[in-house]
């Protein structure tokens, strides 16, 4: 099957999980087999994660699509991305900010964080600016962010990533060892911080300071 219709099926797929349109609108603009290996690129457009390597994965587009639905990211927002990755999810998010907005994203692994360039530079987004470091503290360099994807899975919250979010921000950080929830942390205007805790989700670890230690 040609890969643009793969790539409209899959959307539509997503529709049933009730993604908002601008989400799925913005998955469609983005072209996921620029992000995945060549010996992979058969099947950019499953609902699957795929290897990229150093032992990571391009997540699921049914995880972005949540991820990035309960972002509820808008126009002109400034957001922090903590695991690169192939730098799909940043580019899906840098579409939904638009030229306004922008995505800083970190990554710790330096092999990764050159691969997401090159695949950003590729897809053409300006709006992304990669940093090669330990994210699981957040990154100072731009605080407070509008929105924080934590795309690893972390022991708990780290308490510098909800100083880091702006009142009436959101993060969404995948939380848990063995069995991991996503969860969705709500930063209201007055300051209070409020965490609901959706389903079971399975991501690699977020591996830092304020992750888990490398051996565990
Ligand atoms: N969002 C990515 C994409 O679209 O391809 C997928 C991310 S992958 C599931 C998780 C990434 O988090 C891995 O690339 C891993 O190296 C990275 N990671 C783990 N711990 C990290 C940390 N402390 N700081 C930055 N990146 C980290």
């Amino acid at each position: 099957m040609e890969r643009e219709i793969q790539h409209k099926l899959l959307i539509n797929s997503l529709r049933s999980l009730g993604i908002r349109q601008s989400v799925l609108d913005a998955m469609m603009r983005v072209p996921r087999h620029l992000f995945v290996p060549e010996d992979v690129i058969a099947s950019a457009y499953t609902d699957t994660p795929l290897p990229i390597g150093h032992g990571q994965t391009i997540s699921a587009p049914h995880m972005v699509a949540i991820m990035c639905d309960r972002l509820d990211l808008r126009v002109g927002q400034k957001v922090l991305e903590i695991g690169t990755g192939s730098g799909y999810n940043a580019a899906i998010m840098a579409e939904l900010v638009g030229k306004e907005g922008h995505i800083y994203s970190i990554e710790r692994i330096q092999q990764l964080a050159d691969l997401a360039k090159k695949n950003i530079e590729a897809a053409g987004y300006e709006n992304v600016t990669i940093i090669r470091d330990d994210g699981s503290g957040g990154s100072l360099d731009h605080a407070p962010y509008d929105r924080i994807n934590v795309t690893s899975a972390a022991p708990s919250i780290p308490n510098p990533l909800i100083q880091q979010l702006s009142n009436g921000g959101i993060m969404t950080i995948p939380v848990g060892n063995f069995t991991q929830r996503l969860y969705i942390v709500r930063k209201e205007l007055d300051g209070s911080v409020h965490k609901e805790a959706e389903g079971e989700v399975v991501f690699v670890p977020l591996i830092g300071k304020y992750g888990f230690q490398e051996h565990e």
